[in-house]
């Protein structure tokens, strides 16, 4: 069968059209800059509800796969295995559990860190892992000299969770070798331990003297280098790749099959969901979501930000995206209780400006409104480079509007939500390897999870009784140092008893990574990639 409008992928800037889905996610940006998004949004039959409900998380995974994949670039039962192998590494049974707080003023809890970086980015990273794999192995067939293999070279910066989810998904895979650039001493130290304990000659740690954005401006160098790139097949892994907005998509369906299942679900409206949100890839999977339904998995997907605001600027400013909010002196990022969110910038919040700006063209035929799309897009982003913002029309706000709404939530805010949860939500049903602590104590929400506990309980008092899910992004022993100032004191509170079993001992296993010498900048890493690739392919 011939791939359909959703299978095929666009620039938001216009230079590249009709493009598969094994190229859009092997190049990850397109050739102008752009992100890839599929043409069309598919929309499901009528009997979705009815088809799906009872699926399990893996079933629902390869229908939604199946939509944006055509059958003519991965056969079916070949999706369907890369499907189940990919969430086969969850601890949970039912991979992302919905948690009920037991609290009329608290949302139902999502959980999906139960995979094996204990964050929701494993949930992408462990398809995507396989994806690189299933595609290099078809590649390959046949082909037997090492130098004439096709190697894939994955680069990336982190400042914590999409490191050591990028390692887990990749680790030990053939012809795939990944290099991970981290500011040294700035990510947690669990978080650092779980990229450095990880052993295999695939995998290679590079720390930096520096902060992330030192990082991320060496990948970006690595990404335009002609050399490099004409040597070494380079892949991104964060979320611009198309396959994690994707593979996050799942889990917004199972949350809402699961809550409409709780006797506690108001029919009366669909529910809220809110994301706390850096990238906006998280949220931006919610939207492909709730669209193929039509807006029935939720009536307003809330995106919840830390002081890194500028998500909740855009929508209370009239439209204007711009890295400096008014009055301030410099725009920096802020280094937050929750590090996964300090983001100056949300990369993916392009990809729906694309749809908004396609859907409120007045051109009448869909070649055209593309057309103008893309041009809008590309000014759009040239005026963020040049001039630090830009503002977007009138009709493209109100599209962003009717879909979204926003929350702003402090530091302060976010340690008292924590501390506030600990004591008053005692949920029943959590199973093994869940949040709550074992003994007297209450459920323990990670930073990130808290940000959006704290978005919801407003969303929750200004529409009272419409059902609400937020979106639990991390484990809470990720992020120790939050969540010890938040519980210190607090009856029953240990860290001890909430520590998985993974992360004890983590400290004294052997480690390894490469420094980057001081002052190498981004030539200096090309140097190490280069050699690093050298000496595996001699193995
Ligand atoms: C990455 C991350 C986020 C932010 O997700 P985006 O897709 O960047 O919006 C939130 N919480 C945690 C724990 C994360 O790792």
């Amino acid at each position: 069968m011939s791939p359909s409008l959703s299978q095929k992928y666009l620039s938001t800037r216009g230079a590249e059209y009709g493009v598969g889905f094994e190229a859009a996610v092997l190049q990850g940006l397109a050739k102008d800059g752009g992100l890839f998004v599929p043409e069309e949004i598919p929309t499901l039959p009528s009997s979705w509800k009815e088809d799906w409900k009872d699926l399990s998380f893996e079933d629902l995974a390869f229908q939604i796969a199946s939509l944006y994949i055509s059958s003519s670039e991965i056969p079916s039962d070949d999706l369907k295995d890369i499907v189940k192998r990919s969430y086969a590494t969850f601890r949970h049974p039912e991979r992302t559990p919905l948690v009920d707080l037991e609290s009329s003023r608290d949302p139902f809890i999502l959980e999906l860190f139960h995979g094996p970086t204990f964050a929701f980015k494993d949930v992408a990273l462990q398809f995507l892992g396989n994806l690189f794999e299933y595609f290099l192995v078809r590649k390959n067939k046949g082909i037997e000299d090492p130098k004439k293999r096709h190697h894939l070279t994955i680069v990336g910066a982190t400042s914590g969770d999409t490191g050591s989810a990028a390692i887990y998904g990749v680790r030990g895979k053939k012809d795939v070798s990944c290099f991970i650039l981290f500011p040294n001493g700035r990510v947690s130290p669990i978080q650092q331990l779980q990229m450095t304990t990880v052993l295999d000659s695939n995998i290679h740690n590079l720390t930096v003297d520096g902060y992330f954005d030192d990082c991320q401006n060496i990948v970006k160098e690595l990404f335009a280098d002609p050399e490099l790139n004409s040597t070494h097949n380079i892949a991104a892994v964060n979320s611009i790749n198309w396959a994690r907005i994707l593979a996050q998509q799942t889990y917004y369906f199972y949350a809402y099959f699961s809550l409409i299942k709780s006797p506690k679900y108001n029919k009366a409206s669909s529910p809220r969901i809110v994301v706390p949100s850096g990238n906006f890839g998280d949220i931006l999977a919610g939207f492909f979501a709730n669209r193929m339904t039509g807006s029935e998995l939720a009536s307003k997907l809330v995106i919840a930000t830390n002081e890194n605001d500028i998500l909740d600027r855009f929508f209370r400013s009239g439209g204007h995206y711009t890295k400096k909010a008014i009055g301030a002196e410099t725009d920096t990022v802020k280094e937050t209780h929750s590090p996964a969110m300090d983001i100056l910038v949300s990369s993916n919040f392009e990809r729906l400006l694309w749809y908004l700006a396609f859907e409120s063209d007045s051109a009448s035929s869909v070649e055209e409104r593309r057309k103008h799309a893309c041009e809008s897009v590309a000014t759009w982003l040239s005026q963020l480079k040049s001039q630090g913002g830009f503002q977007v029309p009138a009709a493209v706000l109100d599209g962003a509007k009717a879909e979204f709404e926003s929350e702003r939530v402090s530091n302060d805010e976010t340690i008292a939500t924590i501390r506030d949860a600990y004591v008053t939500c005692f949920p029943k049903n959590v199973g093994a390897g869940s949040a709550k602590s074992s003994k007297t104590g209450g459920y323990i929400l990670d930073p990130h999870t808290a940000v959006g506990v704290a978005a919801s309980r407003r969303s929750i008092q200004r529409n009272p009784g419409v059902s609400h899910i937020s979106l639990s992004t991390a484990h809470p022993a990720k992020f120790a140092s939050a969540v010890d100032l938040a519980l210190r004191g607090q009856d029953g509170y240990s860290f001890e008893e909430i520590l998985p079993q993974e992360f004890v001992g983590l400290e004294t296993r052997e480690t390894r990574s490469i420094p980057v010498p001081t002052g190498a900048g981004w030539k200096g890493v090309r140097d190490i990639v280069v050699k690093e690739v050298e000496k595996e392919l001699q193995h």
